[in-house]
């Protein structure tokens, strides 16, 4: 896409990369326009206007105009840094993973607000703290891939659709009842109440999904689903999760 004359979008920055001594290239999650590139000219220079916005989880306006491969910035206005989450090591590494995971499931040119809103909301969560960052990833997860349309439906029975679903077979990433259960290959029957969750956070728009606690029961069976369906679904090793099990930041 080349540009004739600038464009405004809101969006988030994913990642940033020096590419020499003074400027940088951004990925930024848009609004408007999907996952874009864009260049900070003159980023690195102490005085430059672009030093905060430039970093992971700047959030705000970005005025671009368009060069043959990517676009060149020109303005920008941040409403929120997020800079509470550099005080919490831990915090800091699942928001870079929530950047890494939404760079690899988003694309240019497409409709990705619901993907913006869920980072969003993500990272509010980690900062706030009131539910734990495990659960918060998990909800992330899944909601992502609910958005994304390959979530394991489960609001009915995959075989027979009675809406009294029991079960998860991470096989063939369906849930069933306990009668269908019995002829497929169950790896693990759920608490109520993680089905229940598991519809909430489906139906629940991105901006109040994060709104949940669950006891390590629940906490578990969604680290078990949600681990599977990421694994099915998204062919990429995450090099944020390789670093955080080196600093033993996982459980
Ligand atoms: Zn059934």
């Amino acid at each position: 896409m080349i540009l004739s004359s600038p464009i405004k979008v809101m969006g988030m920055v994913l990642s940033s990369m020096k590419i020499n001594d003074y400027d940088k290239r951004l990925v930024i999650l848009t609004k408007e326009n999907g996952k874009l590139a864009a260049f900070a000219k003159g980023a690195l220079k102490p005085n430059s206007q672009y030093v905060a916005g430039s970093q992971s989880f700047a959030f705000g306006e970005f005025v671009l105009y368009g060069g043959k491969d990517s676009f060149n910035i020109t303005q920008m206005s941040i409403t929120e840094y997020f800079s509470e989450l550099s005080e919490d090591l831990e915090a800091a590494y699942m928001a870079m993973y929530f950047c890494e995971f939404m760079t690899y499931i988003t694309n240019e040119n497409s409709d990705e607000k619901e993907q913006l809103k869920l980072l969003y909301s993500a990272l509010k969560a980690l900062v706030k703290k009131n539910i734990s960052l495990n659960l918060i990833r998990y909800i992330f997860e899944y909601k992502a891939l609910t958005n994304l349309g390959v979530a394991p439906q489960c609001f009915e029975c995959t075989k027979c659709g009675k809406e009294t679903v029991k079960s998860y077979s991470s096989i063939n990433s369906g849930m069933y009842c306990l009668d269908c259960a019995k002829s497929e290959k169950i790896d693990q029957v759920l608490h109520d109440s993680t089905i229940y969750a598991l519809q909430f956070i489906a139906s629940t728009s991105s901006e109040k999904v994060f709104s949940f606690t669950v006891n390590e029961q629940v906490e578990y069976e969604l680290k078990y689903i949600t681990k599977h369906e990421v694994g099915k679904n998204i062919e990429q090793k995450f090099k944020t999760l390789e670093v955080m099990q080196g600093l033993s930041l996982m459980k």
